[in-house]
């Protein structure tokens, strides 16, 4: 995965407006980064391993470039480690085509050995580098026509950006299961992996669906399908705000995204919930024969949003009686799966282009179930390829480790869970009354929640040089525990690991000595004594314990060293409460421990590779 940005304007320089652009896709990819422009007729090529200041640097120490032509990179390696060499653009032999690539090519090495028989010359490891070659040595003299051409021989994802010297002024750009934008601005015309990136420019943009390639001069954006035919498209209007994409004073986007939960936890709920206090998901309508056919709800995700799932299976069984099984997305496609047209198929996704989960995706599709898909990416991947979609209103999320997206996820899953509920007569219109009125009242807990902010930072401080943590909890609880204990250790680099509270006995327990960090989930009211008494097990080996309980409950204090207290609300929507405080206890570890919050090592946010 990685960020690309291109510009062509009339009298404005590219290269500021790449370099900015690139910082915005930071996010996506940061091992090394690189932008081509014209100079004198030729395409010049500056690039440089390292984080973007790396880049900017070097383009300090160079002439010439005000050219205003180009296209720009962000990387995160997938063939070929992070180099100078290897980054992005890649140029063809006679410096007839540069290109940056978003994707991976799964046919480069027969591509590589026909190319070279043909007598290119190979400089990187990247799978990109056959793109430059197949265009020289596919070239026509017509620009779009040689790109339909190479584009034709590829397999697998790209998003495309290219430059051509015999063409000063246009750029082409493609795109296949990657993503890719066009913006029209008043200066120029734009491409883009994403909106954050030009959104100071435009908020005009071009959708470009797969197969779909686009010329673009200063003045005119022409958009092609595959088969190279022009086809019109409709101009879309961006209503994001731009301060939205920026840190808004805080230190770090992971913090500033953490506080506004509240906010956009309200975004995504209200709207869906009427007046007459029913519950509107978006115009998806299924009857009740419809749902009553369904005998399986699977739900697809990774990571965080797979921990969504994991709260969605107590929480969608509990509320409807129907089986549902989580899967790892990219366990799912591999292990044959007993999907057809009964099953129900939820996938969640923040990004909605993570390549692991729109394969699954796939897959259960081509097995006749309904999609319905829980992205926070308006226009991505997966919300067009699914049958339903459920838009998350988080807003960009732009530090890696995910908040306000799982916080989000997590409220539309409970409002399908009630729909569906309701539906099946699982429960009645005075229970879902009652159940909308306690997810409504959760932003305004989590605003409270938020105010432990000291006291967890402090308390973080303390716990900022332990080795290893271990986070315990049943049911629920267990289920905040996965995600904890990713939070804690994506960020700060420590160990950790989240166990069923009651699985720590059958194998694990063995770890726990003196002064081994164990925080214990108390917020299941049912368990919580089942809960204590494991705490009790893991102090008596000598742990050092913080716990998380409901304010009002005093047993569970007298066990462990520490408490923090949250507000309580209905069982089912404990985890929406217990998830915060973990956020913070992870933010301010990795705070303490000086890591690199927004940009964890060897991570990036949308992860479109298998
Ligand atoms: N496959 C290409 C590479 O490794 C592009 C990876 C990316 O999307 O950043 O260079």
């Amino acid at each position: 995965m990685c960020g690309i940005i291109g510009f062509t304007g009339d009298n404005v320089p590219a290269v500021p407006i790449l370099v900015d652009g690139l910082k915005k896709l930071e996010y996506r990819g940061y091992d090394s980064a690189g932008v081509a422009y014209f100079k004198d007729n030729k395409i010049e090529i500056t690039k440089s391993k390292g984080r973007l200041t790396v880049l900017e640097d070097l383009l300090k120490t160079k002439k010439g470039t005000d050219g205003t032509v180009g296209i720009g990179h962000t990387r995160w390696a997938t063939h070929g480690e992070p180099s100078d060499i290897n980054s992005h653009p890649h140029i063809s032999n006679s410096g007839l085509f540069a290109v940056v690539h978003n994707g991976i090519i799964e046919n480069y090495a027969t591509l590589k050995e026909e190319l070279k028989e043909k007598g290119c010359n190979f400089l990187s490891d990247t799978d990109t580098e056959v793109i430059a070659h197949l265009l020289e040595t596919s070239y026509d003299g017509d620009f779009i026509s040689t790109v339909k051409k190479a584009a034709s021989r590829l397999e697998g994802s790209y998003a495309l950006g290219i430059l051509c010297k015999e063409n000063p002024g246009q750029i082409v750009c493609v795109r296949r299961s990657s993503p890719l934008i066009i913006g029209v601005g008043t200066d120029g015309n734009y491409i883009a992996s994403d909106i954050t990136a030009i959104l100071t420019h435009t908020r005009k943009i071009y959708q470009l669906d797969d197969g779909e390639m686009a010329l673009l001069t200063p003045k005119k954006v022409t958009i092609f399908d595959e088969d190279g035919k022009e086809i019109a498209k409709k101009v879309e209007k961006v209503t994001w705000d731009v301060a939205a994409a920026e840190k808004g004073g805080y230190e770090h986007f992971m913090i500033k995204e953490i506080m506004e939960q509240p906010h956009v936890l309200a975004e995504t709920i209200s709207p869906r919930i009427a007046s007459d206090g029913s519950i509107n998901l978006d115009g998806i309508d299924f009857t009740k024969e419809q749902l009553k056919k369904v005998n399986r709800i699977y739900i697809l995700a990774c990571g965080s949003a797979y921990h969504v799932g994991v709260v969605g299976k107590y929480v969608i069984e509990k509320l409807t009686s129907i089986p549902v099984e989580i899967d790892l997305a990219s366990e799912f496609r591999y292990r044959n799966p007993l999907v057809d047209s009964n099953s129900m198929v939820i996938i969640i996704s923040q990004s909605g282009e993570t390549a692991d989960t729109l394969a699954a995706l796939r897959e259960a599709k081509t097995k006749g179930a309904r999609i319905i898909s829980i992205v926070n990416t308006v226009g991505s991947s997966i919300a067009r390829e699914s049958d339903d979609v459920l838009y998350t209103w988080a807003g960009p999320e732009i530090s890696v480790a995910t908040t306000k997206a799982y916080s989000t996820q997590l409220s539309l899953v409970y409002l399908f869970a009630i729909y569906v509920a309701n539906k099946l007569n699982k429960i009645g219109d005075a229970e879902v009354k009652k159940l909308l009125s306690e997810l409504n009242a959760l932003p305004d807990k989590i605003s409270e929640i938020l105010k432990l902010a000291p006291q967890i930072e402090t308390l973080a401080n303390r716990y900022a040089y332990l080795e290893h943590a271990y986070f315990i909890g049943r049911n629920l609880d267990y289920a905040v525990a996965l995600e904890a204990s990713l939070k804690l250790k994506e960020i700060s680099y420590i160990h950790s690991e989240a166990y069923a509270a009651g699985e720590l006995k059958h194998g694990t327990i063995s770890l726990i000595e003196k002064g081994t960090f164990v925080v214990g989930l108390c917020c299941c009211e049912r368990l919580v004594d089942k809960t204590v008494s494991n705490i009790r097990e893991v102090k008596a080996r000598g742990a050092e314990v913080l716990a998380l309980a409901v304010e009002g409950n005093d047993a569970v204090a007298k066990e462990a060293d520490r408490t923090l207290y949250i507000p309580s609300t209905h069982e089912i929507f404990m985890p929406s409460l217990e998830v915060v405080p973990m956020q913070l206890l992870g933010y301010y570890i990795a705070k303490a421990r000086n890591c690199d919050i927004d940009k964890p090592r060897n991570l990036a946010k949308s992860v479109t590779v298998e």
